[in-house]
C-alpha cells in the first residue's frame, strides 16, 4: 500500500543520488516532498501593458507570434529576439541577451512565460528568465540548491501529488478544522503548490501554519504529560515548618510571590514531575521564592541543589541561604569550580551520604563524580545561562529531581510556547513594596563631563556606582571603550577621594570574588567592569548605572544591566552613553529611556533582533519552522498550542475517531526536533 510514508525513492526519476540530494534539503519520504511548500509565487497572471511602470520586473504570459531568431555578435555574444503575443492581442517585443539555448523552448503558437524587465516607451520586455506555465497562473518558487534545481522539485511534487493525492488525509481533528474555518489536508497541499490565485495561495498557508504548530504542540504536550507521570515523585512536606520559616522572613511576601510559591508547593507534593519556569523581572524577590520551595523539599526528607552560572553569584546564593536558614536544620554548602581539592574531598562524601541537604554552586554540581543522597529537587538560576545538556545532565543526578528554573529574562510568549513549550510556568508580575523607579537617561559621549559630574554628586550622597563597558581589549573591528583604559580614566578622575575598582572576565575566579565581595562592602565606591556583573549581583548601596557603548547591547541584556541598581531604598538611575548610528539602534535607546517593564523590552528585542539575542547566544531553543513564523505568527501559535492541549487531555485521546489520523501520523513519522531535555 502507498503511504506519505514511502521513501523519495518511490517516484520515477528518484534515484540514489537524488535521494541524498533531497536528503540535503530535509526530505526523505513523501509527505517530507509534499510540505516542502514554495517560499513565494511568481504572478502570472497577464498583465495589462499599459498599466506597467516602466523599467518594473514583470511576467508576461502569451503564445510565440513568430518564428524566434538568434543573432550572433562576436564569440560568445547573442541576442535572442521573438515576439510574445498576449491574451488581449497585444503583441510585445521580446530580447534575450547571451541564452541563444532558449531558442529550443519556443515554439510558434506555445505558451510562454516571460519574466523581465519593461521598457514603457519601446513597449517591450528584455528578458531574464523562461518560466514553466505548467500550473496555473501562480508560479510556485522553492528553495532549492546546487544539487537539486527549481525545475526538479517541482516536477517532483507533481508527481507526488498526482501519484499520493487519494493517500493524504486530515491530521488536525475534524471538530477543530470546522471550527477555525481550515481547509483539508489534501486541499491545502495542492493550493500551496499549485493555488488558482493569491487568494487560495494565502487560504492553504493559513492552513498551512496551523497544521504545523499543531503537530509541533502536540509533540510537546505529549512528551509533557509523558514526563509528569514517568518521573513523578510526591514531595510531602511539612506545613507547619514550612509556616515557621515563611514567617521568620524579614518582610512580607508579595502578592505575586504567595501565588508562585502556591504553584511550587502543589506541584511538589503530586505525584507528578515538576519541571516549572519561574519568570520574574529583576529584583521581583525569586531566590526567597526558591528557598521556601527547596526548604519544602528538605523538610520532605531529600536533597536540593540551586546551580547558578557564575561563581560570584553562587557565592553570593550560599551567603543568603545560609543567612536565611540559620535558624532551621538546613546544612548549606558550596561547590563551584573554584572549591579547593582538600574541601572538595570532604564535601562530596557528606553530599552523596546526606549530611549536606542544601549544596549551592555552578557546573561543578552536575560533574559525574559528584553524587547525592536523594536529590529531590534542582533549582537553575539564570537558566538561560545554561544548555540543554547541562540541565539534562542535572536531571540525570537522582531519581530525575523535581525541575524549578529560574530566569530574569521576561520571555515573550512567543518563547515561553516554543522554545519553552515543555515547561510550566510561573510569573512574578509584581515588585516588592516601596522600590523606587529606576530613572534612565541616554547620553552622547560628548556629554560626558555633565555625566561625570552627576557621579560626584551620587557618590559625595554615599553611594556606589557601576561603570559597565563591553570589551576588555581595544578591538579594531569595533570601535569600543576599553575597560582598561576607562578604568585608568576614572581613577584620574576620582581617586583618592574615592576608590575605582575593575572586574572583567579574564580575571581569575578568586580574584572577581575578592574585588565583588570588596565592592560589596564598599571597599570600591566605582567598579569598572565587564558584563560578568550582568547576573543577579546585588549590592543595593550601588545606585548608579552607567553603560558605555549601550548601543551595542540587546535590550534584555540593558535591562538586566541596569536592574543591579535600584535594589536598595535610595532613588537609582541608569545611564546609557551611546552615539547610535542608525535609526534602529536610535528606537533601541529611547525603548530604554521609556520602558521599565521587562516583558516590553524582551518582546522589543524579539523582534529587532531575534531569538538568539533575548535568549542568550548559547541556544535560542526556537525549532526552525518551514511556514510558520512564531513571532509574526504567534496568534495562531497561541491557538494551536490551546487546541493540542485541549486534545491530549481527552480521556484515550489517541483512540477517539476525530484524533485517529493525527495520532497515527505522529506514531509513523521520525520526530521533529524539539527542544525537551
Ligand atoms: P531576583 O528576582 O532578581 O533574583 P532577589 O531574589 O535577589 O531578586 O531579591 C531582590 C531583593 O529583594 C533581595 O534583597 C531580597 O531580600 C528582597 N526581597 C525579596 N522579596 C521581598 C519582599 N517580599 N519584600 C521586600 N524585599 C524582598
Ligand atoms: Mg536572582
Amino acid at each position: 500500500m502507498v503511504s506519505l510514508n514511502d521513501s523519495v525513492s518511490a517516484l520515477s526519476g528518484v534515484g540514489p543520488k537524488r535521494v541524498t540530494a533531497l536528503k540535503e534539503l530535509a526530505i526523505e519520504n513523501i509527505n517530507d516532498l509534499l510540505t516542502y511548500f514554495p517560499f513565494r509565487y511568481e504572478d502570472l497572471q497577464a498583465k495589462d501593458p499599459s498599466e506597467l511602470t516602466d523599467q518594473a520586473k514583470v511576467t508576461l504570459k502569451g503564445t510565440v507570434a513568430a518564428e524566434p531568431v538568434v543573432t550572433r555578435f562576436g564569440r560568445k555574444k547573442s541576442r535572442l529576439n521573438f515576439q510574445l503575443l498576449l491574451d488581449d492581442h497585444q503583441i510585445i517585443p521580446v530580447t534575450f541577451f547571451n541564452q541563444p539555448w532558449l531558442r529550443d523552448q519556443m515554439e510558434v503558437g506555445h505558451d510562454l512565460v516571460v519574466y523581465g524587465r519593461f521598457d514603457a516607451k519601446r513597449q517591450s520586455l528584455s528578458g531574464m528568465k523562461l518560466l514553466s506555465s505548467a500550473n496555473g497562473a501562480m508560479g510556485s518558487i522553492y528553495p532549492a540548491n546546487k544539487e537539486i534545481r527549481q525545475a526538479t522539485i517541482k516536477k517532483l511534487v507533481v508527481a507526488a501529488y498526482d501519484a499520493y493525492a487519494p493517500t493524504i488525509v486530515d491530521l488536525i481533528p475534524e471538530p477543530v478544522r470546522v471550527k477555525y474555518r481550515l481547509l483539508h489536508r489534501q486541499q491545502m497541499i495542492h493550493d500551496m503548490h499549485f493555488p488558482a490565485d493569491a487568494v487560495a495561495a494565502k487560504a492553504a498557508r493559513r492552513t498551512a501554519k496551523f497544521e504545523e504548530f499543531f503537530l509541533f504542540e502536540l509533540r510537546l504536550q505529549i512528551m509533557k504529560q509523558q514526563d509528569h507521570t514517568l518521573y513523578g515523585q510526591e514531595l510531602t512536606y511539612d506545613l507547619a515548618q514550612l509556616r515557621a520559616f515563611i514567617t521568620s522572613l524579614p518582610y512580607e511576601l508579595t502578592g505575586a510571590q504567595k501565588k508562585v510559591v502556591n504553584e511550587i508547593c502543589f506541584d511538589l507534593k503530586r505525584p507528578v514531575h515538576m519541571n516549572r519556569l519561574l519568570q520574574g523581572d529583576v529584583g521581583s524577590g525569586k531566590t526567597v521564592v526558591a528557598a521556601i520551595a527547596m526548604y519544602a523539599a528538605m523538610t520532605a526528607g531529600v536533597q536540593t541543589v540551586l546551580m547558578a552560572p557564575t561563581e560570584i553569584l553562587a557565592e553570593q546564593h550560599a551567603n543568603n541561604l545560609a543567612r536565611l536558614f540559620a535558624d532551621f536544620p538546613v546544612n548549606v554548602a558550596l561547590l563551584t569550580g573554584a572549591t579547593k581539592p582538600a574541601a572538595r574531598k570532604v564535601l562530596l562524601p557528606q553530599i552523596a551520604n546526606g549530611e549536606v541537604n542544601l549544596i549551592v554552586g555552578t557546573h561543578a554540581l552536575i560533574q559525574p563524580d559528584v553524587h547525592y543522597r536523594h536529590l529531590g529537587l534542582a533549582v537553575i538560576d539564570e537558566q538561560h545561562r545554561f544548555g540543554v545538556n547541562q540541565r539534562q545532565a542535572l536531571r540525570q543526578k537522582g531519581a530525575q529531581p523535581d525541575i524549578l528554573a529560574m530566569t530574569a529574562t521576561p520571555i515573550p510568549r512567543t518563547l515561553a510556547i516554543t522554545a519553552y513549550g515543555e515547561m510550566d510556568v510561573s510569573i512574578i508580575n509584581e515588585l516588592p513594596a516601596g522600590r523606587q523607579p529606576i530613572k534612565t537617561t541616554w547620553i552622547r559621549s560628548n556629554q560626558e563631563a555633565n555625566m561625570l559630574q552627576e557621579v560626584k554628586t551620587q557618590l559625595a550622597a554615599g553611594s556606589q556606582a557601576y561603570v559597565v563597558t563591553p570589551l576588555i581589549e581595544e578591538s579594531e573591528a569595533v570601535d569600543m571603550k576599553n575597560a582598561q583604559a576607562i578604568y585608568q580614566r576614572f581613577q584620574a578622575e576620582f581617586e583618592p577621594t574615592y576608590r575605582v575598582g575593575l572586574l572583567h572576565g579574564r580575571m581569575k575566579n578568586d580574584e572577581k570574588n575578592a574585588i565583588m565581595a570588596a565592592f560589596k562592602a564598599n571597599e570600591f565606591q566605582v567598579l569598572v567592569a565587564t558584563t560578568v556583573i550582568e547576573v543577579g549581583v546585588d549590592v543595593p548601596n550601588a545606585t548608579l548605572m552607567l553603560i558605555y557603548d549601550a548601543d551595542h547591547f540587546g535590550l534584555a541584556q540593558l535591562h538586566q544591566l541596569r536592574g543591579r541598581v535600584g535594589r536598595g531604598q535610595k532613588a537609582s538611575q541608569c545611564i546609557l552613553v551611546a552615539d547610535p548610528k542608525n535609526q534602529l539602534a536610535i528606537e533601541r535607546m529611547t525603548t530604554m529611556t521609556t520602558t521599565t517593564d521587562g516583558f516590553v523590552l524582551s518582546q522589543r528585542d524579539l523582534e529587532l533582533r531575534g531569538p538568539g539575542d533575548v535568549l542568550g547566544r548559547k541556544q535560542s531553543g526556537v525549532p526552525d519552522f518551514k511556514v510558520g513564523d512564531p513571532v509574526a505568527d504567534i496568534n495562531v501559535l497561541s491557538v494551536a498550542q490551546q487546541v493540542a492541549k485541549v486534545v491530549v487531555t481527552e480521556p484515550n485521546w489517541a483512540e477517539q475517531p476525530a484524533n485517529l489520523a493525527v495520532a497515527a501520523f505522529l506514531t509513523t513519522t521520525a520526530h521533529q526536533p524539539t527542544t525537551m531535555d
